[in-house]
């Protein structure tokens, strides 16, 4: 049984189900309704699923305190701005970013049953968890899903050292004859809640991940939590293409964030805060629409085992294609449970104890 990341005895092993009902009856105890809390929960859940341990529910705490300080709207009046036949523009209007996200994401892909493509950019939501929920809901539709959001400012610019640009996430799906195809990344190195699992473990982070405020590399995780930055993908300088990363982060932004009447990374803020601005993009491309589905997904899964059985370096046990350790893991969890560590599960004890529903 595949399982990503490094699991200890640090760790303990909660079911799917308990950690969904759990997360469920956190938020509607907040006032969050129940379809809502089931599309967090969901999207949370996936995460761990996938070994994404930096978006699962380590997370909850934050959304927790933004609906407590008020940055969260509850009862939000999601509406379209503007629409055509294969395009919308929609206001969050402050609400849960996953519950915004996954309606934009239907609509996107309700548009691109009919007219081939469905484009749908978002102004005024939340952070919305992990990029690659959106975009595998087109996959199981049989279409092309697209998903990118902007993010409060975390990255320097290649030759700045200033926190400007989010972690930006994109995400792409494609369905195969087998798992879907998921591409799905923070625009830089590593994503900020990376930093946050080393800093709970008190370990020093890799070199090359985040520079301090002067801008020198660190490994020092609290330097970086202290006025330093995160690196765009490719790291430091160009040598490595950390302009390439720079780019596609300022992509999101242009996509997520002014196509959308929205703003920019440099003014995104915590999910905590009021008008945290946050900005999504979501592509549905109906295949079908371009070729027979049956052929697309045929070629897709050929060109996936023509690349898994190309030539391999000797220090690799084998080419991984993107989303297959996701998938692999998942089954996995999904059999043995979820591992959360100690004290995150400390910490969403907390929270059960503090809005009142039975701890994990
Ligand atoms: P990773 O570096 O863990 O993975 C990036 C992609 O590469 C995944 O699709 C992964 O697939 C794939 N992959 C991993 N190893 C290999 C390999 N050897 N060969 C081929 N593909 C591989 O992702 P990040 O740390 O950059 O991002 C983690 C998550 O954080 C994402 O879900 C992202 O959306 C989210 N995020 C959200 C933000 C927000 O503001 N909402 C901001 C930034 C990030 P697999 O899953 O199968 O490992």
């Amino acid at each position: 049984m595949f399982e990503k990341g490094y699991i200890d005895e640090n760790y303990v092993r909660v079911s799917r189900d308990e950690l969904f009902s759990f997360v469920v009856k956190v938020l509607m105890k907040l006032g969050v309704p129940k379809e809502d809390a089931e599309i967090v929960a969901d999207n949370l859940i996936m995460a761990d699923l996938r070994g994404i341990e930096s978006h699962g529910v380590q997370r909850l705490k934050r959304y927790v305190d933004g609906i407590l300080s008020g940055g969260i709207n509850l009862k939000p009046n999601i509406r379209i701005v503007r629409e055509g036949a294969s395009y919308a523009l929609i206001d969050g209007d402050e609400g849960l970013g996953q519950v915004v996200g996954y309606k934009a994401m239907k609509l996107a892909i309700e548009k691109a049953k009919k007219s081939g493509i469905g484009v749908v950019v978002v102004r005024n939501s939340n952070h919305y968890g992990i990029a690659g929920y959106y975009a595998l809901m087109a996959a199981v539709e049989g279409m092309i899903g697209i998903s990118m959001t902007n993010s409060r400012p975390l990255v320097a610019p290649t030759g700045g050292v200033e926190r400007f640009l989010g972690t930006n996430p994109i995400a792409l799906a494609a369905p195969t004859k087998d798992k879907p195809f998921l591409l799905d990344m923070a625009t830089s190195v590593v994503p900020i809640g990376k930093l946050e699992v080393y800093r709970r473990k008190g370990k020093p982070i890799p070199e090359g991940w985040a520079i301090d405020s002067e801008g020198n590399i660190t490994t020092d995780v609290e330097k970086v939590f202290n006025g330093g930055a995160l690196l765009p993908l490719g790291g430091f300088g160009e040598l490595f293409g950390g302009h390439k990363g720079y780019g596609l982060s300022v992509m999101v932004d242009i996509l997520a964030g002014i196509l959308s009447g929205g703003t920019w990374s440099r003014h995104v803020k915590n999910t905590s805060e009021r008008h945290s601005e946050v900005d999504h993009f979501f592509m549905a491309i109906n295949i079908e629409a371009f070729v027979p589905l049956e052929e697309f997904k045929e070629k897709m899964s050929r060109m996936i085992e023509e690349l898994k059985s190309s030539k391999r370096h000797k220090d690799f046990e084998r080419i991984w294609i993107h989303g297959e350790k996701g998938f692999l893991t998942m089954q996995t969890r999904l059999k043995i449970g979820i591992p959360i560590y100690k004290k995150v599960l400390e910490e969403l004890n907390q929270i059960a104890e503090m809005v009142g529903v039975e701890k994990l």
